[in-house]
């Protein structure tokens, strides 16, 4: 299977995380039953620092492979890895069947600041994304094809299986040294293989629609996700703005503030999600990548909040 996104319906997708204790496994099997009863293109799994869910993380990219006809996309990381380390970790998730990936550079693991030597051999996700092609392409299979006009002669090729995934970061990487380096480091993981991106949380549609503008001004091709999260509780939001860095959202932040039960900030959460998720799609985005946080009640509210759902197209590819 690969991932096509320019076929209707809409296309859908989600993030879910290994999860941290065995109590929670039998729980994520559930959610990814539901999740995958919406047809999505691909879901993926979330690969910790320091390679510390790695194992568990393949486990449960099988786990969807198995079970569900939906594409499991595996997160990796550079951190921490030789690059014969980081070479072996991809040929045993090629082994396994998974040939779609979201190549990170990774975060410091707990403990470990920036400024720490933490990543390894490779030291940005470029680097990782061309390692992937590189070694998908020396597995691949020769194929032979035969030259029209030059009977006898054939071009032997080898063909690319896998899709690389990318992330970007529509108001700037936290560590950026200026605003048009992030759309630079897109440019160099789209030169080095990527064949997709997918966005960073973002609060309001016109940061994504201006990402994606200035992105295709500046020579980006690859389609562009827009990563969306719904925020259901001021404890959630302060941990999100804390690990991503975004600017405070004060409009959601002041609506779940006064919102004085858990059921609704739930609300609040769904419903600005569901809006943000319209106004791109409306916007011309290509699809919705959602943060699923392990849960499936609160993603699917959001796509059907948001009208994307309902769709029949989307009812028909969930048959
Ligand atoms: P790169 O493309 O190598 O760099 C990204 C940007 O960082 C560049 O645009 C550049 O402007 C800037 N930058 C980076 N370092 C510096 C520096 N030292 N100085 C100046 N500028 C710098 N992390 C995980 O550990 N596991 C995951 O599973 C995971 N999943 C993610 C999924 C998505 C969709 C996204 C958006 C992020 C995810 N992350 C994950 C977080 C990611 O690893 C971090 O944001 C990391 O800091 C950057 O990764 P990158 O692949 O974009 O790196």
């Amino acid at each position: 299977m690969s991932i096509d996104l320019s076929a209707p319906p809409l296309p859908i997708s989600f993030e879910v995380y290994p999860p941290r204790s065995e109590a929670g496994v039998a729980a994520l099997h559930e959610t990814i039953r539901h999740l995958a009863e919406v047809a999505p293109r691909f879901i993926s799994v979330t690969y910790g620092a320091g390679g510390s869910t790695g194992g568990r993380s393949l486990e449960l990219l099988s786990h969807i492979q198995r079970e569900t006809r939906v594409e499991p996309l595996a997160h990796l990381t550079c951190v921490g890895n030789t690059w014969a380390g980081a070479n072996a970790l991809i040929r045993e998730f090629l082994d396994a069947g998974i040939t779609s990936f979201l190549a990170l550079r990774g975060d410091p693991p707990v403990g470990v600041a920036e400024e720490d030597v933490y990543l390894g051999d490779l030291e940005s996700a470029a680097q990782l994304v061309q390692l992937i092609d590189r070694v998908q392409a020396e597995r691949a299979p020769y194929t032979e094809a035969l030259i029209p006009g030059h009977p006898g002669a054939a071009r032997v090729e080898k063909r690319s299986k896998v899709d690389i995934a990318v992330a970007a970061f529509p108001n700037g990487h936290p560590r950026a040294l200026h605003a048009s380096s992030d759309i630079d480091a897109l440019l160099a993981k789209q030169a080095a293989g990527a064949t997709l991106a997918i966005t960073q949380l973002f609060f309001h549609a016109d940061d994504y629609l201006g990402f994606v503008q200035r992105s295709r001004a500046a020579g980006v091709t690859i389609p562009i996700l827009p990563g969306i999260m719904p925020i259901t509780s001021p404890k959630r939001l302060r941990r999100v703005l804390e690990l991503s860095g975004e600017a405070l959202p004060a409009e959601l932040a002041i609506a779940l503030e006064v919102e004085p039960t858990a059921e609704g900030q739930r609300e609040v959460g769904i419903a600005h999600a569901a809006q943000l998720a319209r106004a791109v799609v409306d916007g011309g985005a290509p699809g919705i990548h959602l943060y699923a946080f392990n849960n499936h009640d609160t993603v699917l509210a959001v796509l059907r909040e948001a009208g994307i759902l309902a769709h029949p197209s989307q009812k028909e590819a969930a048959r």
